[in-house]
C-alpha cells in the first residue's frame, strides 16, 4: 500500500505539543520544513546547502521512518526537534558530537516540561483523519 504522507505529523497532536510549549514559554517554531537525513554523520556543507535552495529548515537524522510507521498503523504522531546546533557551512566552528550532547543536557528539563505539559493536556481526538488513514484498505489490524 501507499499511505498519504501529504502532512506527515498530526495536526491535532500538533497543536497540542504547540499550545504545550506557549504554556510553558518554551520557543517553539511552528511551520518549518524538516529534512531527514541518513546518519549517522554530519551533513556537509554542499548538502546544507542544497537542502537550503529546496527549502529545507531543519536538517535532522530522525523522524523517517516512524513518521510514516505511525501512519500506516494509524496513530497521531508529532516530533519535537531539538535544534543542538548549526549546520555544516553555517556554523562558524567544526560541528562535534560533544556539541549536540551539551545542547541537549541543557534542554532536557525544557523538554521534560513540553512532555509532561503536553500529556496532561491532550485529548484524544475522536475522530482524527490519522486514524482513518488505511480506510481504503480496510484499516490498521495486527
Ligand atoms: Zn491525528
Amino acid at each position: 500500500m501507499h499511505v498519504d504522507m501529504t502532512m506527515p505529523y498530526c495536526s491535532s497532536l500538533r497543536q497540542t505539543v504547540i499550545d504545550a510549549a506557549v504554556q510553558q514559554n518554551l520557543p517553539v517554531h511552528n511551520g518549518a520544513c524538516y529534512v531527514s537525513t541518513e546518519g549517522p554523520r554530519f551533513e556537509t556543507a554542499a548538502e546544507i546547502k542544497a537542502y537550503a535552495m529546496l527549502g529545507g529548515d531543519l536538517v535532522g537524522m530522525t523522524g523517517v521512518p516512524e513518521a510514516v510507521l505511525a501512519r500506516e498503523a494509524e496513530i497521531c504522531y508529532v516530533s519535537v526537534s531539538m535544534v543542538t546546533n548549526f549546520a555544516a557551512g553555517i556554523s562558524p566552528t567544526p560541528l562535534t558530537h560533544a556539541e549536540v550532547v551539551d545542547t541537549m543536557k541543557q534542554n532536557a528539563a525544557n523538554i521534560r516540561a513540553l512532555l509532561h505539559q503536553t500529556i496532561v493536556t491532550a485529548v484524544p481526538a475522536e475522530d482524527c483523519a490519522c486514524q482513518h488513514a488505511l480506510r481504503e484498505f480496510g484499516g490498521f489490524r495486527l
